[in-house]
C-alpha cells in the first residue's frame, strides 16, 4: 500500500479532532521516522544553545521535545489496541524499538544533563516557584534516578542490568504463559460437573470440541480455574485443579523461581548503582508513598484493622460449612475457601448479579453520568457526529465548561470487537497547554470491552460493567480538566499511587441510591432499582471483606518485604520465603510446594512493572473512599464539594506534591477508617 505523493501524512502534525479516517498503515514508518529526526534535532539544539540557560530554552524545550512523537505515537498505538490489521501492527512494530531507544536515551544524553545542570546553576532558576521550580526538581531527580549522574562505567553497568532485567522478565512471563497453558483436565463423566454452572459447562464443552475432544475441557485460565474453585461439588478435582496452579512455573524449562531471584538480584543492584538503600527506596521515591517503609508501615496499620474480622470470617465459614455437613466437617483446605464463600453468599443474601442488568442500558448510565458531572463541575458534554471515528461504534463528544469555555473532546468505544484488545482504558490523545487566550483543548479515549446488545435489546450492563464505566471516565476527567503550564504535569502524569484517585472515587456514585436513580432505570419501564433489590446488592459488597482485603495486603507484603528486607544468604529461596510471608493472610494453610511468586507476573513480568508497588491497590482504596466522605456527608450533588475537587486534584496534575493536593481538598492527610466502613470492617 503506498500514499499518493499529493495527499499530505496525517500523522506528522497535531490535529483535533484526530484524522481517524487518513490514517493508514503506511503512514505510520515514515512519519515516525521523521519525527523521531526531529526531536533529535531538538535534542541536541538544547544541549547546543548558543545564549545563557533560561527556564524558556532549557525546560520547556525539554518539555516540548517529544511532543509531536508522543501525539503520533498515541494515535498509532490507539489503532492498533482497537482497529488493528495486520499491515498496521507490522509498521507499530517496526517503529517501537527506535522509538523506545530514543526515549531512554535522553536522561542518559550527558549534554542535556550538562545543560539542565547549568540551568539549575543559574539565578534564574533559585528564583522559580511552584510549578516550574518543581518541574525542574523533578526534572533533575528523574534523570538522576535514570543513571544521568552515572561515570561511564556506572552507565555500562547500568545498561547491562537493564538488559538482563528484560530478558529475563520477557521469560518469566512466557514461562508463567507456557506452564499455564500446558495443563488440561479432561472430564469425560457429567456427573463430575455437578454444581457447575451452565455458561461454565458451554465453555468447556466448546474448548473441547476446539481440540477435538470428547467431553468438557478446563485449563487453569481465569474463567476455567474461577469456576471450578467457586462452583465444583467435586472436592478431589478442586484440589488437582488447585495444585497444579499453586505449582505453575516450577518446574523443567519453564522453572521460574532461579529468575525471580536473579530479577531480585538485579533490582538490588541497580537500586544501588543509583543510591538507594533498595528497590523499593528507588521505585517509591517518586511516589507518595516516598520510602518502602513508609509504604509497609501502612500496610501493617491495615492489617492491625482488619485482623479481627479476618479470624471471625474464617470461623463463620467454617461454622457454615458445618451446618450443611455436620459437625464433624474438617476445616476447610485452599481450595474450598471459594467453593463454600459461595454457597454461603447464597444463602445469606440470595442476591444474583444477573437481577441487575435490566436497570442498566449502557446508553442511560452514560447519559445519567454526564448529568453527574455537570451538577458536580458544570460542565456539559454533548454529543457531536460527523467526526471521524475508527468504527462505526465509536461516539465523540465536546466538553464545554459552565463559561462556554471549550474543554476538550473525547471518544468513546465500549464495545468487543475482534481487531480490538482487551479490557477496559483510558488514554490522552492530545494534551492541551495555555495559549495567550486561554488553553488548548485537550482530547482522549476511553474504551472497554462491555456486554453487546443482544437479541434486539439494548446494552444491559452489570453493575461493575457501570462501574468500569464510571472508573475511566474519571480518569478522562483528570485529563479534560487539566489546567497545567508544563505538558510533562498534565492530566493523568502523576505518581502512581496517586492516578486511581480521580477513577476510583467515581465509582462511589454507583453505590448511592440518589445518583443510581439517575441513571440506572429499567429499560423497558423506567422504573429505579427495586429499594429490595438496592439493599440486597449493598449487603453483598462487604461479604468477606476482611478476606478479600487481607489477600491484597498479603500480596503487598510480599512484594515490599522482597523488595527490601529478603536476604537470601538467610531467608533462603525466595519462593519458600514468599510462602512463609504470605500465609497468615490467607484463610487455610498454603500446601508445603505452594509457589506464589513463581507466576506472579505482576511484580515479574517486565524489569520495572508493579515490582514494590503492589501496595498501590490498597493505597488508592483508602483515598478514594476518604475523599468520597466529604461528597456523602455535604451532599453527593454537591457543586461547591464538586469545584473544590476540580481546583484541587483534577486540574492540577502533577504541577504539586500530590499530597498537598489531597490536603487542599480533604484538609487533612488520608484516613483509612471510610474503606474501612466502606468495607463493613469498621
Ligand atoms: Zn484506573
Amino acid at each position: 500500500m503506498t500514499t499518493p505523493a499529493s495527499e499530505p501524512n496525517p500523522l506528522v502534525s497535531i490535529e483535533f479532532p484526530v484524522p481517524f479516517d487518513r490514517v493508514r498503515a503506511a503512514h505510520v514508518e515514515p512519519a515516525i521516522a521523521g519525527l523521531l529526526g526531529t526531536a533529535r534535532a531538538r535534542l541536541q539544539a538544547i544541549a547546543a544553545e548558543p545564549g545563557p540557560r533560561t527556564f524558556e530554552n532549557t525546560m520547556r524545550a525539554l518539555d516540548a521535545l517529544t511532543e509531536p512523537l508522543d501525539y503520533a505515537m498515541g494515535v498509532v498505538r490507539h489503532l492498533e489496541s482497537v482497529a488493528t490489521y495486520p499491515e498496521l501492527r507490522a509498521a507499530f512494530n517496526a517503529v517501537q524499538p527506535a522509538v523506545s531507544a530514543f526515549y531512554t536515551g535522553i536522561p542518559l544524553d550527558s549534554g542535556l544533563w550538562r545543560s539542565i545542570q547549568a540551568f539549575a546553576a543559574t539565578p534564574e532558576a533559585a528564583a522559580l516557584a511552584g510549578e516550574r521550580r518543581r518541574f525542574l526538581h523533578k526534572t533533575v531527580e528523574a534523570f538522576r534516578r535514570q543513571g544521568a549522574n552515572l561515570d561511564a562505567e556506572g552507565k555500562r553497568k547500568l545498561e547491562a542490568i537493564d538488559v538482563e532485567l528484560t530478558t529475563l522478565t520477557t521469560k518469566f512471563s512466557e514461562n508463567v504463559l507456557d506452564s499455564t497453558n500446558a495443563f488440561e483436565l479432561v472430564i469425560a463423566d457429567e456427573r463430575q460437573l455437578a454444581g457447575l454452572p451452565p455458561s461454565a459447562r458451554d465453555a468447556a464443552r466448546e474448548s473441547a470440541a476446539r481440540k477435538g475432544r470428547q467431553g468438557w475441557r478446563f485449563t487453569l485460565h481465569a474463567p476455567d480455574y474461577f469456576a471450578l474453585m467457586t462452583y465444583l461439588d467435586d472436592a478431589a478435582i478442586r484440589r488437582q485443579v488447585y495444585q497444579a496452579h499453586s505449582v505453575r512455573a516450577t518446574s523443567g524449562a519453564w522453572d521460574n523461581r532461579p529468575l525471580a531471584g536473579r530479577i531480585l538480584e538485579l533490582r538490588a543492584q541497580k537500586a544501588r548503582l543509583l543510591g538507594f538503600a533498595d528497590f523499593a527506596d528507588f521505585a517509591l521515591e517518586d511516589r507518595m508513598a516516598h520510602t518502602g517503609a513508609r509504604a509497609l508501615a501502612f500496610l501493617e496499620d491495615l492489617k492491625v484493622k482488619t485482623e479481627a474480622r479476618f479470624h471471625q470470617e474464617n470461623r463463620q465459614l467454617l461454622d457454615f460449612r458445618r451446618s450443611l455437613e455436620g459437625s464433624a466437617a474438617p476445616a476447610l483446605e485452599a481450595w474450598d475457601v471459594a467453593y463454600y464463600a459461595e454457597k454461603q453468599r447464597a444463602a445469606l443474601y440470595a442476591f444474583d448479579e444477573e437481577a441487575l442488568r435490566p436497570y442498566f442500558p449502557l446508553a442511560s448510565v452514560v447519559a445519567g453520568m454526564f448529568e453527574l458531572v455537570e451538577h458536580l463541575y458544570g460542565i456539559h458534554v454533548s454529543e457531536r457526529s460527523g467526526v471521524p471515528v475508527w468504527d462505526p461504534q465509536v461516539h465523540y463528544y465536546d466538553v464545554h465548561d459552565q463559561d462556554g469555555a471549550f474543554l476538550g473532546g473525547f471518544y468513546a468505544d465500549w464495545y468487543p470487537r475482534e481487531n480490538k484488545r482487551g479490557g477496559a482504558w483510558m488514554e490522552a490523545l492530545i494534551t492541551g497547554g495555555p495559549v495567550a487566550d486561554g488553553f488548548q483543548p485537550h482530547a482522549g479515549v476511553i474504551c472497554g470491552n462491555l456486554t453487546p446488545p443482544l437479541g434486539g435489546r439494548p446494552a444491559l450492563l452489570t453493575h461493575r460493567e457501570a462501574e468500569t464505566i464510571f472508573h475511566e471516565f474519571g480518569h478522562l476527567l483528570h485529563h479534560l480538566l487539566s489546567r497545567v503550564e508544563m505538558h510533562g504535569f498534565a492530566g493523568t502524569n502523576v505518581a502512581w499511587d496517586f492516578v486511581e484517585l480521580p477513577s476510583q472515587i467515581m465509582e462511589n456514585w454507583c453505590w448511592e441510591r440518589a445518583s443510581l436513580d439517575l441513571f440506572a432505570r429499567h429499560w423497558e419501564t423506567g422504573a429505579p432499582i427495586p429499594e429490595e433489590l438496592f439493599q440486597k446488592m449493598k449487603r453483598a459488597r462487604t461479604f468477606r471483606a476482611a478476606s478479600a482485603q487481607m489477600r491484597q495486603l498479603g500480596f503487598g507484603y510480599v512484594d515490599l518485604l522482597l523488595h527490601t528486607r529478603y536476604r537470601p544468604e538467610v531467608d533462603g529461596d525466595p519462593v519458600t520465603y514468599a510462602r512463609r510471608v504470605l500465609e497468615p493472610f490467607m484463610p487455610a494453610p498454603l500446601p508445603p510446594d505452594h509457589a506464589v511468586i513463581a507466576a506472579f507476573t505482576h511484580l515479574f513480568a517486565s524489569p520495572m512493572g508493579y515490582g514494590a508497588g503492589y501496595y498501590s491497590y490498597k493505597w488508592a482504596e483508602v483515598l478514594d473512599a476518604d475523599a468520597f466522605t466529604r461528597f456523602r456527608d455535604g451532599g453527593i450533588f454537591s457543586r461547591d464539594i464538586g469545584g473544590q475537587f476540580r481546583a484541587a486534584i483534577l486540574s492540577r496534575g502533577d504541577s504539586e506534591d500530590p499530597a498537598v493536593l489531597y490536603r487542599q481538598f480533604m484538609g487533612r492527610d488520608p484516613d483509612p477508617r471510610a474503606l474501612l466502613e466502606r468495607s463493613g470492617l469498621a
